[in-house]
């Protein structure tokens, strides 16, 4: 990478004690904290620059990535979010083109999002109807308490300040109201993105990590300590599937993979997970929750 870069403390404990765990032949490496374990790009591109970056995210060349790939397994995490509510205000952060909002269309729901990409913004707006805010959740001055589901999905780890984000979320939703973020998984990630595994479907030894701007791999552990920092508590947690690419071999590995991976999540009870997402469910720390199936609520 060819810019002006920048270092970071921890996100988590805000401290600098950190070994490197992934290194590049240029400045970009991934360090651990050695406090909380959490893995972060350090050195890494200034803000101005990664804005840039994200601004052209959403390209007409790669407009499947955000549909096609990903349309099957949106469906099945907007099933598991109306688990928690059936209707309200949601608003998706990192919405790209918006195929999420398929699933919760007017009058039940009132479909907000929140993209940096200019043409991912418009195309949401668009295609969906839905108030579509270009820029970042901040810039956004929602109202406090407004939402009723706050989604973040495949997203986090690009946000500079995943903390200060969640604050933000914590914010602007309700007090009875539902986070959902859905990550890479942890040891999926660490095995496909370089090694062996990434050799042999890629050809590269190295895909991910220093060659894009993932700026964290959060674990289970990292993310649930990052989430209750932000005043958080995980309720639950799901595995999902990598994003399906093309057809063909790749394709039925991948289905394979994910049946897998979600036998052993069930047999371990969510304590080993090599999935290729997870996404969790969180409250507010003293929220009461109320399931929007059973209608039975729980307090937080
Ligand atoms: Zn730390």
């Amino acid at each position: 990478m060819d810019e002006d870069l920048e270092y970071v403390n921890c996100n988590i404990c805000q401290g600098s004690d950190t070994e490197v765990v992934v290194r590049d032949d240029g400045m970009i490496r991934f360090v651990k904290c050695r406090h909380d374990r959490l893995v972060y790009m350090n050195p890494r591109p200034k803000r101005e620059s990664l804005r840039r970056f994200h601004r052209q995210f959403v390209r007409n060349d790669n407009l499947v990535l955000f549909s096609d790939y990903r349309r099957q397994v949106l469906k099945r995490e907007a099933e598991a979010i109306k688990q928690f509510k059936s209707c309200g205000n949601l608003l998706d952060v990192g919405c790209a083109t918006g195929t999420l909002f398929e699933h919760f269309p007017p009058p039940d729901w009132h479909a907000f999002g929140v993209d940096t990409s200019l043409l991912g913004a418009a195309l949401a707006r668009d295609r969906h109807r839905a108030s579509v805010y270009c820029g970042t959740v901040y810039e956004a001055s929602y109202s406090s308490r407004f939402f009723d589901v706050i989604t973040m999905l495949d997203t986090l780890y690009y946000s500079p300040d995943p903390y200060s984000e969640l604050l933000e979320f914590r914010r602007i939703l309700r007090d009875d109201g539902i986070l959902a973020i859905e990550i890479p998984g942890y040891l999926y990630s660490l095995c496909r993105d370089k090694g062996p595994i990434c050799w042999l479907l890629d050809r590269t030894w190295m895909r991910g990590f220093t060659k894009t701007r993932h700026l964290y791999y959060f674990s289970s552990r990292s993310l649930r300590l990052l989430l209750g920092h932000a005043g958080f508590r995980v309720v639950s947690v799901i595995p999902e599937q990598a994003s399906l690419a093309r057809h063909g071999l790749t394709r039925v590995l991948n289905e394979v993979h994910f049946a897998l991976a979600r036998a052993i999540f069930a047999i371990t009870a969510g304590r080993l997970s090599f999935a290729g997402k997870e996404i969790y469910f969180a409250v507010k720390n003293g929220a009461c929750l109320t399931s929007a199936s059973t209608g039975k609520s729980e307090s937080a």
